[in-house]
């Protein structure tokens, strides 16, 4: 919708980043129109608004910019999953593979209680990997996912296909 057509393009598709052959999709473009930042939000408000949220788990880094305005918004709780070494307090901590490395995503232990209700929130899903990783992390906390959220998808990657057991809820597909 109409929406949807401004939120898409309000992102700019940076070619050769971070490295040759890559066309990055860079959202701080979005947050530079207020009035695309606003619908985003409000899509995702609408979107879970009737879900008995408990929970906003966003990703470092862009996850946390998306995330925090819903958590606010749906009067629920925010929770960053992090990089590596960010945490002051004892953590629980999810491993990945991407493309050339190992990954890691960290969580304050007891930010998450079981049986509350999670919506994990990103900017972009590519192949999956790191969705996956924060869906394990809730679960290991106890939480209940109830939906990936994420504003850009590459269905090209089929990173849906590494989350199978949790509905992926996107505002813009771009190749
Ligand atoms: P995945 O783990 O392969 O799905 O990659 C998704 C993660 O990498 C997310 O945390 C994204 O923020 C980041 N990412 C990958 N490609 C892009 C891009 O083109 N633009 C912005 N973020 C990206």
């Amino acid at each position: 919708d109409a929406k949807k057509e401004i939120i898409k393009n309000s992102i700019r598709g940076v070619p050769n980043f971070p490295k040759p052959g890559i066309l990055f999709w860079d959202v701080t473009t979005i947050m530079l129109n207020p009035k695309a930042f606003k619908y985003t939000i409000d899509l995702f408000v609408e979107r879970y608004k009737d879900k008995q949220i408990d929970v906003v788990a966003g990703f470092e880094a862009r996850g946390l910019i998306f995330g925090a305005p819903l958590a606010l918004e749906l009067g629920a709780a925010f929770v960053p999953l992090r990089k590596p070494g960010k945490l002051p307090g004892e953590k629980i901590f999810e491993e990945y593979k991407t493309e050339y490395s190992t990954d890691k995503i960290e969580m304050h232990l007891g930010s998450i209680l079981p049986g509350q209700r999670v919506v994990l929130v990103d900017d972009l899903i590519a192949t999956g990997g790191t969705l996956a990783a924060g869906i394990n992390l809730v679960k290991k906390a106890g939480g209940v996912v109830v939906e990936a959220a994420c504003v850009i998808e590459l269905p090209f990657l089929k990173g849906r296909e590494k989350i199978p057991d949790t509905p992926l809820f996107v505002l813009v597909e771009k190749e």
